[in-house]
């Protein structure tokens, strides 16, 4: 096996494709400059999908873990999924200044603890932030330096029938659902980029793309 020798250090800047290759060859280095990412899109999309194959790729990625107050989906675990809290508690997190943001969702509160995004990004990390529109827009008041990244379906009808064919949410969970993916599939273009995720590796190769590119 060949070693490569390191790159000099005489610049403090690193280009975008040192940064990917950094990332994809070494999964528990870190990349030198923290950077948020905001990923957004509909429900059944495929958000989770494509950064799971994201994250296999690029292991030193980090995914924020969100609070819910939504109850666990069969197979979601507490802690990596999500954190599985009650309302009163999630409450207690706004009122406490806890949360970067915080939206409702299909009748579910959802939010993103702001300690360990903090923490990841002054350890030089790259954040992903996966939200819907709303928490989406408060980030972008926020953090205005953030990427912002929205997923759309091919089409509507194959939306509904990924959210089906998941199988995971009740029907009125679904419908909810839907109705909120128009108005989210309305606002695509505050985003920086709008990724179709109609071929999974034609998506994924979309994203990182618009990930290193600067
Ligand atoms: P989200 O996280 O946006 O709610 P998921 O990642 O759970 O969506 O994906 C919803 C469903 O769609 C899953 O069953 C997943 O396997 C499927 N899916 C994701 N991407 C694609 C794709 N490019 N083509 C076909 N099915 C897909
Ligand atoms: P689900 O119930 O399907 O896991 O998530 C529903 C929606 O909530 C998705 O659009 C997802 O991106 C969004 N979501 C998940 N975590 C957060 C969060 O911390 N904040 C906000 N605003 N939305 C979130």
């Amino acid at each position: 096996m060949t070693v490569s020798s390191p790159a000099p250090l005489d610049t403090l800047t690193l280009e975008a494709e040192d940064e990917r290759q950094m990332m994809a060859q070494a999964g528990h280095h870190t990349p030198r400059r923290g950077r948020l990412i905001v990923f957004t899109g509909p429900s059944g999309v495929g958000k989770g999908t494509l950064l799971r194959s994201l994250r296999h790729r690029y292991p030193a990625l980090k995914l924020s873990v969100s609070a819910t107050t939504r109850s666990p989906r069969p197979g979601e675990v507490d802690g990596q999924d999500y954190f599985f809290i009650s309302r009163d508690a999630f409450e207690a997190m706004v009122e406490q200044g806890e949360l970067l943001e915080w939206a409702e969702f299909a009748g579910n509160l959802y939010g993103t603890p702001k300690a360990s995004v903090r923490q990841d990004i002054e350890a030089g990390h790259w954040v992903i932030l996966e939200i819907e529109l709303e928490g989406a827009r408060q980030v972008r008041e926020t953090f205005p330096d953030a990427m912002q990244l929205f997923v759309m379906p091919p089409s509507l009808e194959e939306l509904e029938s990924r959210i089906r064919l998941r199988g995971k949410d009740a029907d009125d969970a679904i419908e909810r659902r839907l109705q909120r993916a128009l108005v989210e599939i309305d606002a695509a273009s505050e985003f920086d980029e709008q990724i179709v995720n109609d071929d999974l590796e034609v998506a994924l190769q979309h994203l990182e793309r618009a990930i290193f590119k600067d």
